[in-house]
């Protein structure tokens, strides 16, 4: 009997993934999403419901009751917060360093809201001041912005942003996807009013949930939009005074419903995602928010060290970069695509292109998650290495991972 192909059994290749995200999944959360399905009101998931929400708490060091998940990869995540957080026609402010930034706009204007914007050329970041003319002048109910830009590789300093939003009476929305964990995201400190994140870059885990954090204000905000399905509506149910918002499954008000003490039933939580989301958390509490964050700069450097040893520019103000991913320029002897290829396919190493203006420009490298570790470095610098002098290339020969080696020491 032959077999079609059809039915081989799923057996990806094996790769290490040193771009910009996604990464390798830890072995300990691929575990944790094969474990078996229980049903949505079991009193064991709504403890996990719970136990996840208590680990999201210290991933954000907040102590927002309203920490919990959204079902979707991190854009869920941004579509949530700001769709609920705007109404048609509320004023907010975007400020744009890459692509994330033109995400958040372009959602909140398919939101119906009034997009205001202001830009800094790639590579760079905003100065708190800059943010505080702009919110003088426009007056938004919210600020929307990215943490760590992956597409430029810049971490926005945000903690002096929270002071200028709650003097001027500003809801403060942050998505931090690629930089929490990888970067300090202290939320309570910082008074960041709402923050989400997926768990594909520095949680290392797959993507396909996306956690969030909501401050009392924020949350007491969106319940006054309320509206409860009518299959599911009770006597007691009051309907919001302000208008509702405009998505069911994106719904902060039904969903915190679902996660708090009421448990109506909104989605059916994605259960292996729960479980997968909930590892990544307990991983990062067990080593510690604050030496996960080390860790990625120690290997982010290293990683850093090495790409300069081997005569590659960096792009944009190095200073302001985040820990976890690097961008270099690509050497003009070489081809960026060839040489990317054959990292992929000789060596099973991906490195990440870029978009937008970056395109065809630059590679990122990055060294995050289960990947920010001294091996996955070495033997992508030497892969890089020996693929950049397969392929051309002009500069310094068999020197990036020695330069790893001695940041190390
Ligand atoms: C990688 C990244 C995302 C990813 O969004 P997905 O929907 O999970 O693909 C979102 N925001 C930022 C800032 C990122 O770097």
């Amino acid at each position: 009997m032959t077999i079609t192909t059809d039915f081989q059994v799923l057996n990806p290749p094996q790769r290490l993934l040193m771009g910009p995200g996604p990464i390798n999944a830890d072995p300990r959360v691929l575990r944790a999403m094969s474990a078996q399905l229980i049903g949505q009101y079991d009193p064991a998931m709504t403890g996990f419901m719970n136990e996840t929400m208590a680990r999201y708490r210290e991933v954000f060091k907040t102590k927002n009751q309203w920490t919990m998940l959204i079902d979707g990869t991190s854009r869920a995540g941004i579509e949530a917060m700001l769709v609920s957080m705007l109404r048609p026609g509320d004023k907010v402010l975007v400020p744009i360093m890459g692509r994330f930034g033109h995400l958040l706009a372009e959602i909140a204007e398919r939101a119906k809201a009034e997009v205001h914007t202001i830009e800094v050329p790639w590579g760079e970041v905003f100065k708190p001041e800059q943010i505080e003319t702009a919110i003088k002048k426009i007056k938004p109910r919210v600020l929307a912005m990215v943490q760590g830009d992956t597409s430029t590789t810049m971490n926005q300093p945000l903690e002096h942003i929270g002071d200028i939003c709650e003097a001027n009476d500003v809801l403060f929305y942050c998505d931090a996807t690629a930089s929490v964990v990888g970067n300090h995201l202290p939320v309570d400190k910082w008074k960041i009013d709402a923050v989400s994140i997926g768990l594909q870059k520095c949680l290392g885990g797959p993507s396909g949930s996306a956690p969030i954090t909501l401050s009392d204000k924020c949350a007491d905000w969106i319940k006054q939009r309320k509206k409860v399905e009518a299959g599911i509506r009770t006597v007691d149910h009051v309907q919001g005074i302000e208008p509702f918002v405009r998505s069911n499954y994106f719904d902060l008000g039904m969903i915190m419903d679902y996660w708090g003490e009421e448990r109506l039933n909104h989605h059916t939580e994605a259960t292996s995602m729960l479980y997968c989301a909930s590892e990544c958390a307990r991983i990062v509490i067990e080593e510690g928010v604050d030496q996960a964050v080390a860790r990625h700069q120690l290997h982010g450097g290293a990683m850093l060290a090495g790409v300069q040893a081997l005569g590659l520019k960096v792009f944009g103000d190095i200073s302001n970069k985040m820990n976890n991913v690097v961008a270099v320029y690509i050497p003009d002897e070489v081809d960026g695509d060839t040489v990317r290829n054959q990292m992929l396919l000789d060596f099973g190493i991906e490195i990440g292109t870029s978009f937008g203006p970056l395109h065809g420009q630059v590679w990122r490298i990055g060294t995050m998650g289960y990947n920010a570790r001294k091996d996955a470095v070495l033997q992508t610098l030497s892969c890089l290495d020996m693929c950049l002098h397969a392929n051309g290339y002009k500069g310094p020969k068999g020197e990036a991972a020695l330069a790893a080696l001695a940041y190390y020491k």
